[in-house]
């Protein structure tokens, strides 16, 4: 009983002293391009999955900086980086959100549309075990152990806040793109967000080796509506 009730306490500390550092100025969004360098994930229509994501990468943070939100890459070139590099990068900045952008493809090559990935709880409990020795946030002063548990406290609060994201991108996509292409919010043990403090999610923007919809995506059109609608939802998130 005791120790629960020292735990609710440092929660509401925690999450309060959350809330204040999650409204600056102006608050960090880290855009995450999937791949690059030596991994250029999927292909189709002459095109690597790498390029999409920088190009749609790009765009996202040229709307958002234009709304004085402060946007940071994981990458801005064609390089090599590791899963558990990108999330470091957002952790230690730290970024209030954290965005991964990919590219589908399926083995029939039939399959077409967006969906949004958030960490299942099964996730976060695999993330919480293996990774918190690497990816504690900095906090000058604190007792590294009650660091882990301000993460592991933080990591919770994320995740609804990773579920509003992940549906608000869904519905700005479905508005640009068509309700047809709405393949929901998912949820997976995904790797890519492993470790991230933040609210952290993972759209895959549509199926790059589909005939019609891989042209799409290599249309420069396609890629500006794409951005839009990812800052669209990201934009909200932080009003919110
Ligand atoms: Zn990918």
């Amino acid at each position: 009983m005791k120790s629960s009730r020292a735990l609710s306490f440092l929660a509401v500390v925690t999450l309060s002293a959350g809330i204040a550092a999650a409204t600056p100025a102006s608050p960090v969004v880290v855009l995450d391009p999937g791949h690059g360098g030596s991994n250029p994930g999927t292909r189709g229509q002459g095109l690597h999955e790498k390029q999409l994501t920088l190009t749609i990468a790009n765009l996202v943070a040229a709307k958002l900086r234009a709304s004085g939100v402060t946007v940071e890459l994981t990458r801005t070139d064609d390089r090599t980086l590791t899963l558990r590099q990108r999330v470091a990068f957002a952790d230690k900045l730290p970024a209030d959100l954290f965005v991964s952008i990919h590219a589908n493809a399926s083995p029939t090559r039939t399959q077409r549309g967006y969906e949004t990935f958030v960490l299942t709880a099964r996730g976060v409990d695999i993330d919480g075990r293996a990774l918190r020795s690497d990816t504690t946030t900095p906090r000058p002063g604190v007792d590294p152990d009650i660091a882990l548990v301000l993460d592991d406290v933080e990591r919770g609060a994320s995740q609804w806040e990773a579920a509003d994201l992940a549906s608000r991108m869904q519905r700005s996509l479905r508005d640009r793109r068509g309700k047809e292409g709405d393949r929901g919010v998912r949820q997976d043990a995904h790797h890519v967000l492993l470790g991230a403090t933040m609210p952290a999610v993972l759209v895959e923007v549509g199926f790059l080796d589909h005939p019609i919809e891989g042209k799409e995506l290599a249309d420069a059109a396609v890629q500006q509506q794409i951005a839009n609608a990812i800052a669209e939802a990201i934009s909200e998130q932080l009003a919110d």
